[in-house]
């Protein structure tokens, strides 16, 4: 079966990394056989420039078409002034409820050549390999009534919703029992049933599935509690779901712990596996268009693409397997560079990465 794979290059460095994870699909395809059909399309502040929105049509009808979209990055000053409308965080948010990319997949792995890149102790957090499971389109961030009003007395009032349906629970806690199930079976759900009612159900709901995956040790923590842990003994956890605003908070904590923001992927997927992958970090402006950005975030993007959209596990591994040998030899872009290693661009580390698929 032919996969469609829809590309966003984006905006700043994203036509740049996604140039390099272009190469390794394109190796895998003509060497080891991945059957694939790819599709360009604009997104961001690079498509407001082109047809005057950051989510033109056309590349939604493309993303929709796609069996997974790969992404690269959006956003930059000069779009910052622009109408919220129009701005390109819009394009991002607006694939995601268009496309009900409810669970949000932030794997925190420490490879052991980037020990020293983390500001924790290398026993804390050498082996890291922790997944975040954050349900994407729910909570707080979306729910109703929101904004900010004028009281009796004059006094402006800001407020927001938290609110959570079963249905919504349910959805990301299967997808996070399933996700366990395929790594060490041990999965902890984060709350704050000890204050909020939306907290209670989550619990109550994440209880009711564990009946059901009885292979998956279902723990439960409150945020409070899981934020100390994260930084106190980070390897206790495997798999972690939470809600939307906890989730947004422990995962850039978790990616913190590995110290290299250039190095970690991400998946958004709805509720057939479909899915859009794309680097944690950002459009990074200050480096764009310098051969300096670090591509392997997003060459680890396609390996998770590989692995949960497109049930293609063999080929990840080969290039999660690839960069970790790309690592062993000394090469490193600069944001993760240290002393004794060679300092390579985004282009060469590609190169690297290529020519170790080819070998492996
Ligand atoms: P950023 O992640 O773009 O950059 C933060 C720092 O990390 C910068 O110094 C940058 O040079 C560095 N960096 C990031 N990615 C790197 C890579 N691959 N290799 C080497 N160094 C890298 O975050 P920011 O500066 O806060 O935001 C810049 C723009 O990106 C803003 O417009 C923001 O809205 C946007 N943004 C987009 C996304 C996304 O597309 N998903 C996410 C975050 C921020």
């Amino acid at each position: 079966m032919k996969h469609k794979i829809a590309i966003l290059p984006g905006d700043g460095i994203g036509p740049e990394i996604i140039a390099e994870a272009r190469r390794v699909l394109e190796v895998l395809q003509s060497e080891q056989g991945l059957s694939i059909e790819t599709e360009q399309a604009d997104i961001g502040g690079s498509a407001y420039d082109a047809h005057g929105h950051p989510l033109p049509a056309s590349t939604l009808k493309v993303a929709r078409e796609a069996d997974a979209i790969l992404l690269g990055s959006v956003g930059g000053p000069q779009w910052e002034t622009l109408e919220r409308a129009l701005r390109p965080e819009q394009g991002l948010l607006g694939l995601r409820s268009e496309l009900a990319l409810f669970a949000n997949l932030r794997p925190a792995i420490l490879y052991p050549q980037l020990v020293s890149a983390s500001t924790l102790k290398p026993e804390v957090v050498s082996g890291l390999d922790i997944m975040i499971v954050r349900e994407l389109t729910g909570g707080i961030y979306f729910g109703q009534p929101r904004g900010v009003r004028t009281l009796d007395d004059g006094q402006r009032q800001g407020f927001n919703t938290l609110v959570y349906s079963e249905t919504e629970i349910e959805r990301i806690g299967r997808s996070a029992f399933e996700i366990a199930r395929k790594r060490s079976g041990r999965l902890c759900s984060v709350d704050k049933a000890n204050v909020l009612e939306v907290s209670e159900l989550w619990r109550e709901v994440m209880t009711g599935l564990a009946d059901e995956y009885t292979d998956v040790e279902l723990s439960h923590m409150y945020v409070d509690n899981a934020a100390m842990q994260l930084v106190r003994e980070p390897k206790q956890f495997d798999v972690m779901v939470t809600g939307n605003m906890f989730g947004d908070i422990l995962s850039d904590a978790a990616a913190m712990l590995t110290g290299s923001i250039g190095m970690l992927p991400s998946a958004s997927l709805d509720s057939q596996g479909k899915g859009m992958y794309e680097p944690i970090h950002g459009s990074a402006p200050d480096i764009a268009g310098q051969d300096i950005a670090n591509p392997l975030a997003t060459i680890l993007s396609v390996s998770m693409m590989l692995r949960y959209s497109l049930n293609e596990a063999a080929l990840a591994e080969r290039i999660d397997t690839a960069v970790g040998s790309v690592l062993d030899t000394g090469l490193r872009t600069a944001d993760i560079a240290s002393a004794g290693t060679q300092t390579v661009g985004t282009r060469a580390m590609g190169d690297a990465v290529v020519a170790a698929l080819q070998s492996g």
